[in-house]
């Protein structure tokens, strides 16, 4: 597979960075994933705009306009055989002697690459996902889409020992997150998140949830979740880039919903998954 480095187009396994770069050395940069649906990028502008925010945020100049990103976002997609990908975009400020002060006049390292997209499975969608909870042990930077991930490797790994999907934070008895998606909660019929703060990345699908909630009629809250309602809910979503819209059916085993519907997909998780797939389209 090809991929851009510093604006040079070549093989991934030829791709090589200095190991002053300070990505390396300290986890000082930050990275995008956009899905690409039948080759064109989904959401992009809401991607470059949670990019530019996060440049700013840590003082790293962009290297490229809005049309650049999607210039080279287009030639490597244009490289690869899928009609479906994910575009992974890597910027850290640069290379320097280490030193924790961020140096002046760094030129940033650019990394982009694109894979496959994997999306979830159709046993997945049809029954659901398992997840399990965890103490939310991350910093209060969330907000910033960092390549320090080590905290949300941590937390997904809790999941993976347990052969569950994801890991849902919980920060001192409220809900923050995943460790790498948005978690969604339907009380009474309507879709409430956690509003967004530093304890959250705000993912893509915060606002696009709230677009499609209003096209199909179902109410959209962002207010705090204490971990009892989290338990006690009619249905829980999992959101990501990859992830779309996901049920989560089993929380630390215990099936999630009421009635009928117990342990399995619920009805406006099913509404959104179906408006989701339109919005694919457009
Ligand atoms: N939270 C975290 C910690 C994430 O890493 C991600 C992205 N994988 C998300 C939420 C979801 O964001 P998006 O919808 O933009 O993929």
């Amino acid at each position: 597979a090809l991929c851009h480095l510093n604006g040079e187009l070549l093989p991934l396994r030829e791709a090589k960075i200095s190991v002053l770069d300070r990505g390396f050395i300290f986890g000082d940069g930050l990275y995008e994933v956009i899905p690409v649906y039948g080759r064109r990028c989904f959401r992009f502008a809401e991607h470059m705009a949670r990019l530019e925010r996060g440049l700013a945020k840590l003082r790293i100049p962009n290297p490229h306009s809005r049309d650049g990103w999607l210039a080279l976002a287009r030639e490597l997609v244009a490289t690869q055989p899928a009609d479906d990908q994910l575009v992974y975009i890597e910027i850290t400020r640069g290379v320097a002697p280490r030193d924790h002060v961020m140096p002046e006049g760094l030129t940033p390292t650019v990394f982009v690459m694109t894979n496959p997209m994997k999306p979830p499975s159709a046993e997945q969608r049809h029954h659901g996902v398992a997840c399990v909870t965890a103490r939310d042990f991350r910093w209060e930077r969330g907000d910033i889409k960092s390549v320090s991930l080590l905290g949300n490797v941590l937390a997904r790994q809790i999941s993976a020992d347990q052969g569950a999907v994801e890991t849902v934070l919980f920060r001192d008895g409220w809900l923050t997150e995943a460790s790498s998606s948005n978690v969604w909660v339907v009380h009474e019929g309507a879709l409430l998140g956690t509003p967004k703060s530093g304890h959250v990345l705000e993912g893509i699908r915060y606002d696009l949830l709230a677009e499609l909630c209003a096209e199909v009629g179902i109410a959209y809250n962002l207010r705090p979740i204490a971990e009892s309602d989290v338990r006690a809910a009619d249905e829980l979503i999992l959101t990501s880039a990859t992830k779309e819209v996901l049920p989560i059916t089993r929380l630390d085993g215990e099936p999630v919903g009421h009635g009928a519907l117990r342990g399995k997909p619920g009805p406006v998780y099913a509404r959104l998954y179906e408006a989701y797939q339109r919005a694919k389209l457009e």
